[in-house]
C-alpha cells in the first residue's frame, strides 16, 4: 500500500512538471477483466504460420487463450461446441474481429519523443496517438530532446494508463568526453529510471569506461556511430546490445579511411548524408563478411532504420505521401525543409546523380542486412521518425515494407517488428501472441501478410464483386492489456492537425 501511495504521489509529481505546452490527454484506454476478440486469424509473432480463425481470451494485461473460434452467442457467451461441451464463460468486452489479422503490438526501435518542431509545439499525445493508431504498442526512445525526467515519467504515466501512449523504454544519451565523467553520467541515467544508454563517441578510452561502468549497473548501450573512429567492430567488442542505422558497418570493412572528396567536412551535414550514400560500395566483401561475423559473436542487435533514409534515394516521393495531408503537422513539414541549420533537412542541391548513388547504397544495404538475419543475427524494425520527411506511426510501416524489398518474408517482418524487438530490449514476456504472455495487441483490417500497407491508418484499396472498397487500417491496438480504439485515436490526430493548421503561425507558407 505505501508503495502505491509512493507510486501515485510520484505520479502526480511528474505530471505538475508538464506545465509547458498542451498535456496530454487523460487516455481512453480501457482494461477489461475479460475481453475475448473473437474468430481472427492469428500470426504469432514467433515466426509461425499464420493460424485460425482463433479465439483470443485477455484477462486483465495477461493473454489467457488463443484457441480455435467456437460460434458465440449475442450474450458473449460461447455456445456448444462442435464436441457437445457446454461452457458458461461470459467476457466484459467482445471484439468479432471476424476478417480480420491479429498479431503482436510492434516494437519500434527507435522512436524518439518530440513535442514540438521548429519551436512551435503540438499537443503531447499527437505522436503517442500516431504509434498506437498504427498498432505500435512499445517504443525504444534513443535519446530525447524532451529530457530523460519527462520520458521516464511519459512511461510510468503510459504504463499506468494516465495518458494514451505505448510502452516507453527510455534509453539516454551520454556524451561526455571525459572518463570520470561518462562514468558520473551513467550512474545518474540509472538512478532517474533510464533502461539504457545511446552512445556516439569518437573516443575508444571514454567508451570503455562506459561500457565498464555500464556493464555493473545492467544498462544496455544502443549506438548511433556516425562516420568514425569507433567503427561496428570496436563498438561490438566494446560491448553493445545494438547498432542502430548501419553507420560503422560498411566503415570498418574499407580498407583505409573513407574515400570522401576533397571538399568533405564531416561537420557539414550535406556533405556527411550525400556522401555516407557511397560507403557500402566502397566496403570489400569478404571484410564485410568478417564485420558481420563479429556483430554475431558479440550478440548485436541491428535496428537499421532503412525508411529514414529513402528520400535520399526518391526525394520528391518522399516529400508528396499521401499522409502528409491529414496527419503531419504543419511546423514538422516546415522543419523537413531544405535548410542547412536542422538535423536532417539537407536536400538542397539533391542531384539525380544523387538519387543514383544513394539507390545502389540501399540495394547493397539490404543485401548485407538480409545477410545478417541469416547467418542469426538478430534484426528488428526501428523508425527515428520526425526527421527526413518520415512521419510518426507511418514510417515504422514503412520500414517494415522496405524489409520485404530487402527480401525478407513478411512473416519474418512482422517477427523483427515483434519478438525480435522484445528479445533485444531484454523483454522476456512481449512480442508473442501466447498464453501467458503480456496483452501487446494489434487487430487489423486486412492480411498483412498479402499487403504490408493494410497498417497505415491511411488504408488500402481493395476489389470486392467488381467494386474498390476502402479497408486496412489497425481496428485496435491492446498494450498491457489496455484496449485502444486505433481509428478514434487516429481521429483524433487528424483534428489536432486541422487545429494547429488554423491556430498555429507559421514560419513558412505552404506552397
Ligand atoms: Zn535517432
Amino acid at each position: 500500500m505505501a508503495m502505491r501511495i509512493a507510486a501515485i504521489l510520484a505520479i502526480a509529481l511528474a505530471s505538475t512538471s508538464f506545465a509547458q505546452g498542451t498535456a496530454p490527454a487523460p487516455s481512453s484506454g480501457v482494461r477489461y477483466n475479460r475481453l475475448l476478440i473473437r474468430n481472427a486469424m492469428v500470426i504469432d509473432g514467433a515466426g509461425n504460420p499464420a493460424r485460425g480463425p482463433m479465439d483470443i481470451v485477455v484477462e486483465g494485461s495477461t493473454i489467457r487463450s488463443v484457441r480455435p473460434a467456437r460460434p458465440i452467442n449475442e450474450f458473449g457467451t460461447p455456445s456448444r461446441s462442435a464436441t457437445g461441451a457446454a461452457s458458461a464463460e461470459t467476457y466484459d468486452r467482445v471484439i468479432d474481429a471476424t476478417g480480420m489479422y491479429v498479431t503482436p503490438g510492434i516494437i519500434d526501435m527507435h522512436g524518439h519523443i518530440h513535442f514540438s518542431r521548429n519551436g512551435i509545439s503540438w499537443p503531447k499525445d499527437y505522436e503517442y496517438k500516431l504509434w498506437l493508431g498504427h498498432g505500435i504498442t512499445t517504443v525504444r526512445e534513443p535519446g530525447s530532446g524532451e529530457g530523460m525526467d519527462t520520458t521516464v515519467a511519459h512511461a510510468k504515466l503510459s504504463s499506468a494508463n494516465r495518458i494514451a501512449a505505448p510502452t516507453i523504454i527510455p534509453y539516454v544519451v551520454v556524451e561526455s568526453e571525459n572518463p570520470d565523467s561518462a562514468r558520473a553520467q551513467v550512474r545518474r541515467v540509472k538512478a532517474g529510471g533510464g533502461a539504457g544508454l545511446k552512445l556516439f563517441i569518437n573516443r575508444p578510452d571514454v567508451w570503455a569506461a562506459i561500457s565498464d561502468e555500464a556493464r555493473k549497473l545492467d544498462l544496455p548501450i544502443a549506438t548511433d556511430l556516425k562516420i568514425q573512429e569507433v567503427d561496428a567492430i570496436r563498438a561490438s567488442q566494446l560491448g553493445i546490445r545494438s547498432l542502430e542505422h548501419w553507420y560503422g558497418i560498411p566503415d570498418a570493412a574499407i580498407p583505409g579511411p573513407q574515400r570522401f572528396p576533397d571538399y568533405y567536412s564531416y561537420d557539414k551535414e550535406s556533405d556527411r548524408f550525400r556522401w555516407a550514400g557511397d560507403l557500402w560500395r566502397q566496403a570489400d566483401s569478404a571484410r564485410l563478411s568478417a564485420v558481420l561475423d563479429t556483430m554475431l559473436a558479440h550478440n548485436v542487435t541491428w535496428d537499421p532504420t532503412l525508411a529514414v533514409y529513402e528520400a535520399n534515394r526518391d526525394l520528391d516521393r518522399a516529400r508528396t505521401l499521401p499522409w502528409f495531408r491529414e496527419y503531419a503537422m504543419p511546423q514538422l513539414m516546415a522543419f523537413y525543409e531544405p535548410n542547412p541549420e536542422r538535423h536532417g533537412s539537407y536536400h538542397f542541391d539533391w542531384t539525380t546523380a544523387d538519387e543514383i548513388m544513394w539507390r545502389e547504397n540501399m540495394r547493397l544495404w539490404e543485401k548485407w542486412l538480409r545477410e545478417y538475419a541469416a547467418r542469426g543475427g538478430n534484426v528488428t524494425i526501428g523508425s527515428d521518425a520526425g526527421f527526413i520527411y518520415h512521419l510518426y506511426g507511418f514510417a515504422t510501416i514503412r520500414e517494415m515494407e522496405l524489409h520485404q524489398e530487402a527480401g525478407f518474408h513478411p512473416i519474418e517482418i512482422i517477427q523483427q517488428a515483434t519478438s525480435n524487438g522484445a528479445k533485444a530490449l531484454g523483454l522476456s514476456n512481449t512480442g508473442i501472441v501466447r498464453p501467458g504472455f503480456m496483452a501487446d495487441l494489434a487487430i487489423i483490417d486486412g492480411n498483412p501478410l498479402h499487403n504490408m500497407k493494410v497498417f497505415y491508418g491511411t488504408g488500402v484499396d481493395v476489389e470486392r464483386d467488381g467494386k474498390v472498397e476502402h479497408r486496412g487500417g489497425v481496428r485496435y491496438t491492446i498494450k498491457q492489456g489496455i484496449l485502444f480504439d486505433a481509428q478514434r485515436l487516429l481521429a483524433d490526430v487528424r483534428r489536432m492537425v486541422e487545429e494547429a493548421k488554423r491556430s498555429t503561425p507559421q514560419t513558412k507558407a505552404a506552397p
